[in-house]
């Protein structure tokens, strides 16, 4: 049957005026409350306030405005049995074929910085998620719409069906509400866990289905991807994206996102093999993360913070390469990377990305959910002047390759070990489980690629327990080396590096990495 009479309640009003007029012209009668009536009435359209139609005014400064029998009994009587429909008239209760409500926006309350308690549970939407509910159950009859991208579709299908939907997409819509109240409540739920009580006490989390990724880790492994991940990196080419694929890209999108300077880094099983940096030219940036290991980037990630350039294109295009990230292409580098039909390109939108990278890490483990705050930003580097526990400042070279290096170790799976020059690593010591041996390695990988390491600088994402690390370093040529510190043997360590005359600061923070 015909839709005839929808309740109107929206806090987000895009797309509203348009169509209710839609809705009108198909002679469908409007029901609205207090804002969404004076949007609809100021475009000239007949509207019947809620308030008048139910005989209950707008309580309690808007917190009842739809919670009413004629409302809910409206939207959740069976059409086709008969005691509901008796019990309908006899209480003056027509039925209501079509819901349109957005939620107050208390996601986007608790975002702001300065969000008082107050103003989040005022944003609690009651009446909202109850209408979407109701309407949802009965979707077999009623119509629910919450997201204003759906008002063409509801539209053109009652062009199509005599002003009626049909229940295919009563059903998605049904779901895509269920869906937008359970993220919703969770949101409410993990913002007051943690405002009450200082920590999270529960944790909830739902996603939208976004699609079956190729595999897992090994082709004998199912894996689907949910949420929005195609919101912070578009895919402009190359074959589907795999599960490795994606934890590849998050890796070198959270290393990239520490760098200001236009840089390069190249990546392999979510550790950089090298990263380099040049102010003027991206293909030097390259040249210089290459160098550092021109043997592990076969079939890895490469990502840029700035446009991938044509002449970046060109070299990169003459290496096997799985994935490329970059904020933009230059069109000849799309063209001539285009002739590369598997490689995956993808363009990072860096707002989205911004605000998906605020979300924690979630990992599973037996039983349930892990949560962590995110390791945004490289801790310990302000006032690094301040940080020197050695008889010997850092030259300003030393202090530029440290910065730089302590950036870079941050990202690398622990045990990890850098050397580095200002612009470019040197050697990279990745996951092992002693960090001399990472050390041990990182030197053994400069040498493999011919790059001395006299003058570098060392860091190290945790602390050296040990003078012997540090030895090693000292002993391979390091002038100079960033790490945690708080061993009880830094004095050991530091008496170490004093006796060969090298510098060393202390970031007080560490960075793991597991
Ligand atoms: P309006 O701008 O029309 O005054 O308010 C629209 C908003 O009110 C919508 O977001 C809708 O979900 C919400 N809403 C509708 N009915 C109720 C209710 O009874 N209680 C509360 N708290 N919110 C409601």
């Amino acid at each position: 049957m015909a839709i005839q009479r929808a309740l109107l309640s929206v806090s987000d009003k895009t797309g509203l005026v348009d169509f209710a007029k839609q809705l009108h012209d198909f002679g469908v009668e409007l029901l609205s409350t207090g804002g969404t009536a004076a949007a609809i009435r100021d475009a000239g359209l007949p509207v019947i306030d809620v308030s008048s139609y139910t005989g209950a005014p707008e309580l309690f400064e808007g917190r009842v405005k739809t919670l009413h029998p004629k409302v809910h009994g409206g939207l959740l009587h069976k059409r086709d049995n008969s005691e509901h429909i008796a019990q309908a008239k006899d209480n003056d209760i027509p039925p209501i074929d079509l819901v349109v409500v957005n939620l107050y926006p208390f996601e986007e309350t608790i975002a702001k910085p300065d969000v008082t308690l107050e103003q989040a549970i005022e944003n609690i939407d009651i009446g909202g998620p109850s209408m979407l509910r109701s309407a949802a159950k009965n979707y077999k009859s009623v119509t629910v719409v919450t997201d204003s991208a759906d008002y063409e579709r509801v539209v053109e299908e009652m062009k199509e069906h005599e002003g009626d939907t049909t229940l295919k997409l009563r059903e998605e819509l049904a779901v895509k509400v269920f869906l937008r109240t359970s993220q919703y409540d969770g949101a409410i739920t993990n913002y007051l866990s943690q405002a009450a009580e200082g920590t999270r006490s529960s944790f909830s989390i739902t996603l939208p289905f976004e699609r079956e990724l190729r595999y897992g880790d090994n082709p004998h492994q199912a894996s689907t991807l949910y949420g929005d991940f195609s919101d912070c990196f578009v895919q402009l080419q190359g074959k589907e994206l795999s599960y490795t694929n994606i934890l590849d890209i998050e890796a070198a999108a959270d290393l990239i996102c520490d760098f200001a300077r236009p840089t390069v880094a190249i990546l392999k099983h979510t550790n950089p093999c090298g990263v380099g940096q040049d102010d003027e030219c991206l293909r030097e940036a390259w040249q210089r993360a290459f160098e550092t290991d021109t043997q592990a980037p076969f079939g890895g990630v490469i990502v840029v913070n700035r446009p991938l350039t044509e002449k970046l294109a060109k070299i990169i295009s003459t290496i096997f390469t799985d994935v490329i990230i970059a904020p933009d292409f230059e069109p000849e580098a799309r063209a001539i990377l285009q002739k590369k039909k598997n490689l995956r390109l993808i363009k990072m939108n860096e707002d989205a990305y911004a605000i998906a990278k605020k979300a924690p890490v979630i990992r599973s483990c037996p039983g349930g959910l892990m949560v962590m705050d995110r390791d945004h930003t490289a801790l310990g580097l302000d006032n690094l002047e301040e940080r020197v526990v050695t008889k010997r400042p850092p030259t300003e070279e030393e202090m530029r390759a440290m910065r730089f290096a302590w950036r870079v170790v941050k990202h690398v799976k622990s045990n990890a070990i850098v050397y580095a020059k200002s612009d470019r690593t040197l050697g990279i010591g990745a996951g092992q489980m002693s960090r001399v041996d990472s050390s041990r390695i990182a030197v053994w990988k400069a040498e493999e690629a011919g790059l001395s390491l006299n003058g570098s600088v060392i860091a190290s994402d945790a602390m050296f327990p040990f003078a012997d690390g540090l030895q090693a370093a000292i002993a391979a040529g390091a002038t100079a080396c960033i790490q945690p510190g708080g061993s009880i043997r830094d004095e050991e360590v530091i008496a170490a590096a004093d006796e060969a005359g090298i510098s060393m600061v202390f970031t007080s923070h560490r960075h793991f990495r597991h």
